[in-house]
């Protein structure tokens, strides 16, 4: 009988994240009658006191229950960027009322307008069908919001600082703005990628500027790529919740529950170990990214081809496939910065990470590199034109921010090359960064024409897809740097192309003169600009 009890007073308060594990001892074979008693009035107290904490968790519990009505927790995002917006409207369309709130005005006024202002496949259409089922809203008024909120989730962003650490001041102002109109008993939820301590730090903002209200901070970092942000919340790989105490762990839990039930993982923490394992695991992908990057350099040195070495080493599954593919340095708005303020971090702490830091140069340096090989190739060219295709950091992105391509274009036009160019979705983005040095094309042969050298920095489907012999005849030069190792060495060569590729021989068109001077190697940078070609 005690057995059953205690299993029924488990599994009620099992979502509340409390244990009564060590209470269950008390159904024990042989309890005493005495002992029974004891026991019994211990699980009372227990138990009232997992009611009195987790009172908002059985509340949501109870709004989200079937036969009570609808899911409507009400969510709102501060920030209505890449994150806040593709994570307000999934949480929309898991059945929470969502308001999205943002300090740029004409950003609001956009969305309201039905206009998204970023590019994320399936975004658009998502917004469109949780707007019109009444469940996402738009907002600058963000005292009017948070009053009546479950959840109050902090999106806005975390730009590194000169010194590489991140500057937290968008986080702490929304903290402040938060304080002065959060309902009692609300969650304060960290969103953006904040440096170890920053939850609890935004937890003593509260306190100072909440009169005295009792508000919660949890740490719920967001690990979404860009160009497949909706999938990757929809069917993430786990849910990290950090909390420093298990009621606000059980709420998140709530909020969540959808997901959950479709069998995504929940790792719950404490606030600082979520905020590290965000930046660990950035910094962990990061470096493998730097790794087969510099696995490709060996390559090309030694004839080898690094899309044989990956799989070889990718399929030990202590290594996995992913992020191994070599590119022209990671950027994006993500790894860049997480990388300098995971070794800002570090230092600050007295714990350095060498690897990091050497990882922060060396994908530096392999930007630079990138353009010094386009610079050799078409040296002695005084009127040099070169065409780029792809500005985005990665494809099906808008997004430019740090991305390898603009370093390459700055280097370029610093050469006094003139630089034509092309992306399907970053142009506008690009334009403003970039200036009026640069010549832009509607598609990407247009951008090719009369040009001594094309370089693909984005992956861009349509990319895959050129037609290397109309590519080659509107091209002045013969020189075709594939940057992403999405083209087809052979067919390039075929059509009178010198083939750049990373990782991988260069490929020489079979009518050149072009031969190698070490038998297996490359030739040097310097003996393909030679060519006659
Ligand atoms: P973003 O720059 O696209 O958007 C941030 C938005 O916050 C902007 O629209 C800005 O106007 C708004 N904002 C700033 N302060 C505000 C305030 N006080 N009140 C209301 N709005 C405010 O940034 P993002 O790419 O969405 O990134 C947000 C955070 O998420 C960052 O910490 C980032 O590191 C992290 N993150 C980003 C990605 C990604 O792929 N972009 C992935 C995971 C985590």
């Amino acid at each position: 009988m005690i057995d059953n009890f205690i299993d029924f007073i488990n599994e009620i308060v099992r979502p509340t994240g409390a244990s009564l594990v060590v209470l269950s001892h008390a159904g024990d074979e042989g309890l005493a009658r005495g002992r029974l008693r004891e026991q019994t009035i211990i699980l009372n107290i227990v138990f009232l006191n997992i009611i009195r904490n987790s009172f908002s968790c059985l509340k949501f519990a109870f709004r989200q229950s079937s036969w009570i009505g609808e899911f409507s927790m009400k969510v709102v995002m501060i920030g209505a960027g890449y994150v806040g917006l593709t994570t307000g409207t999934c949480f929309a369309s898991l059945g929470c009322d969502v308001c999205c709130v943002d300090l740029n005005a004409e950003r609001i006024r956009d969305l309201t307008r039905g206009e998204v202002p970023i590019f994320e496949p399936g975004l658009s259409d998502l917004i469109a069908q949780t707007r019109a089922a009444g469940r996402l809203r738009f907002s600058s008024d963000l005292g009017a919001e948070v009053a009546s909120a479950d959840f109050v989730f902090i999106a806005v962003g975390t730009p590194s600082r000169p010194d590489g650490d991140i500057d937290l001041s968008f986080v702490e102002a929304a903290a402040r703005d938060i304080g002065q109109g959060i309902a009692d008993n609300a969650i304060v939820v960290v969103k953006s990628t904040v440096v170890a301590g920053t939850a609890r730090a935004v937890g003593d903002i509260l306190k100072k500027h909440g009169g005295g209200r009792s508000t919660r901070v949890a740490s719920n970092p967001e690990f979404l790529r860009e160009g497949s942000a909706i999938s990757d919340f929809m069917r993430a790989d786990r849910i990290v919740v950090g909390a420093d105490e298990p009621g606000t762990a059980a709420a998140m839990r709530e909020l969540y529950r959808p997901l959950i039930e479709r069998g995504v993982p929940f790792i719950s923490t404490t606030t600082t170990d979520a905020e590290l394992i965000k930046y660990a695991a950035n910094a962990f992908l990061a470096l493998k990214i730097g790794f087969i990057n510099d696995v490709a350099n060996i390559c090309e040195n030694t004839g080898g081809d690094v899309a044989a070495v990956a799989r070889g080493i990718g399929t030990d599954r202590r290594i996995g496939e992913n992020f191994l593919q070599p590119g022209p340095g990671f950027g994006g708005s993500c790894f860049p910065k997480d990388t300098r303020a995971f070794a800002a971090t570090g230092r600050r702490f007295r714990s350095p990470q060498p690897l990091i830091e050497r990882l922060i140069t060396a994908n530096e340096e392999r930007k630079a590199m990138l353009s010094d090989r386009i610079l050799t190739a078409i040296s002695g060219n005084e009127a040099a034109r070169v065409a780029v295709l792809g500005v985005a950091f990665k494809a099906r992105t808008d997004d430019v921010r740090e991305s390898a391509a603009l370093t390459v274009i700055e280097a370029l036009m610093r050469a006094g090359v003139e630089v034509s160019g092309h992306d399907p979705k970053a142009r506008p983005q690009a334009e403003t960064i970039l200036g009026p040095g640069m010549i832009w094309h509607d598609d990407p042969y247009s951008a090719a024409r009369g040009a001594d050298a094309v370089a693909i920095m984005t992956e861009w489907d349509e990319y895959r897809e050129l037609d290397l012999k109309r590519l080659s005849a509107l091209m002045a030069g013969r020189h075709l740097f594939d940057f992403r190792n999405i083209l087809d060495a052979e067919s390039a060569t075929r059509h009178g192309l010198f083939y750049h590729s990373l990782g991988r021989p260069l490929a020489v068109p079979s009518n050149s003169r072009q031969r190698t001077k070490v038998a297996g190697a490359s030739p040097s940078w310097a003996d393909v600009a030679a060519s006659p070609l």
